[in-house]
């Protein structure tokens, strides 16, 4: 047990051997199985209080299943814009989480995450991304007055790279590909350290379930469909997690139709779900600027079929040429996002016609962390 603190009920149990999560440390996957942990139970949508009282994820409080601290590590984040946008005869609405304040959804995560670890005592935690995760963790942990430690191979570069070391963080740089620094950060956490990481985690998604409450407070009812990219696949399960909430409260009709995106350089998941697992035998880790949701074994993925085959939605792929041109077009009407999130753009344009409205695409990232890129054409 952490010193002077009472052990943590943890509403997680793991998917592999159905243990409870334990009460005596912060394991990333069960130490008896390997598995992923995931909650035990269906989320539970509390009514938030009033958007005037407070602001963003503060609001719903009551709905987090854990103790979180008083009040919530915060940045501000929550409460994005829902902006409609004109598209020939049909309004698409888009959900500006690129505006969120490290400038991805993954605050949402994190400021539920670093709450639940600073209030179970927890003074310092690794991670291992080099990108907007990594980023969002390095801010939440300052503003907690948590010790962030960040492997990133060394090839990593960048604004997210400066961001992370803006916020204070101690960059710990691994030679070699990725999967060394994802080594090196599973070597820190053998040893005791807290690895806070948004994939292997389950807290986050009662974080991310709250984009789904804001979505049907802002329309007023649920959307007819929800389009968001898909990399490990915390995105779209924390939102169907959040709308099976409202569903199971009364507060919404029925569930919308989950729409999951990859970029077709490396799409594990749209591959299964258009192939059977035998796809899985010619997904590569294609080179993509879709980097976000470049995840060759997405840990949510199978999570991620269920919920988008139970709601009616789809999986999509979607081309360099075509995410790079939309990267630009979403710019030039205004909405600066990154590659990754611009993936949902030729998605709806293709499946548009067969998804009823309201049709929300989740722009998940800035555009202005982005290293420049050439030209679309
Ligand atoms: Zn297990």
């Amino acid at each position: 047990m952490i010193p002077g603190r009472p052990p943590a009920a943890w509403p997680f149990r793991c998917t592999g051997c159905g243990r409870p999560y334990p009460d005596d440390r912060l394991p990333y996957c069960c130490p008896a199985c390997g598995g992923l942990y995931d909650y035990a139970a269906p989320l539970t949508a509390h009514p938030a209080t009033p958007p005037g009282e407070r602001r963003g994820l503060a609001r719903y409080a009551d709905s987090y299943p854990f103790p979180l601290t008083e009040p919530l590590v915060s940045l501000g984040e929550g409460g994005t814009p829902l902006q409609p946008v004109g598209v020939g005869d049909r309004v698409l609405h888009f959900k500006c989480e690129h505006l969120n304040p490290t400038g991805s959804y993954k605050d949402r995560g994190s400021a539920v995450l670093v709450s639940a670890l600073a209030a179970a005592g927890v003074s310092e935690a690794v991670e291992d991304s080099s990108g907007n995760a990594g980023a969002s963790f390095a801010a939440y942990a300052a503003r907690a007055g948590l010790r962030a430690r960040v492997f990133v191979p060394a090839g990593a570069s960048g604004p997210k790279r400066a961001q992370i070391e803006a916020y204070g963080a101690e960059l710990v740089t691994v030679e070699g590909p990725r999967s060394e620094a994802a080594a090196a950060v599973r070597q820190a956490a053998q040893a005791g350290a807290v690895y806070a990481s948004h994939a292997y985690l389950p807290h986050g998604l009662a974080g991310i379930a709250t984009l789904a409450y804001e979505l049907v407070e802002q329309l007023g009812r649920e959307p007819g469909a929800v389009i968001v990219p898909v990399g490990h696949g915390g995105l779209l399960v924390g939102i169907q997690r959040g709308f099976e909430a409202l569903l199971r409260a009364g507060r919404i009709d029925r569930l919308p139709r989950l729409v999951g995106v990859q970029a077709r350089a490396c799409a594990p998941v749209w591959a299964v779900y258009t192939s059977g697992s035998s796809g899985l035998a010619l997904v590569q880790e294609g080179e993509t600027r879709a980097e976000g949701i470049r995840v060759r074994f997405p840990l949510r993925g199978d999570a991620v079929l269920a919920a988008v085959e139970a709601s009616g939605g789809t999986m999509l792929s979607v081309g360099e040429d075509e995410l790079l041109r939309a990267c630009d077009l979403l710019a030039r009407t205004g909405f600066n996002v990154e590659p990754t999130s611009a993936v949902v753009w030729p998605a709806a344009l293709e499946a548009q016609h067969e998804l009823p409205d309201p049709l929300v695409l989740v722009l998940t990232g800035s555009g202005f962390k982005t290293p420049p890129q050439p030209s679309a054409g």
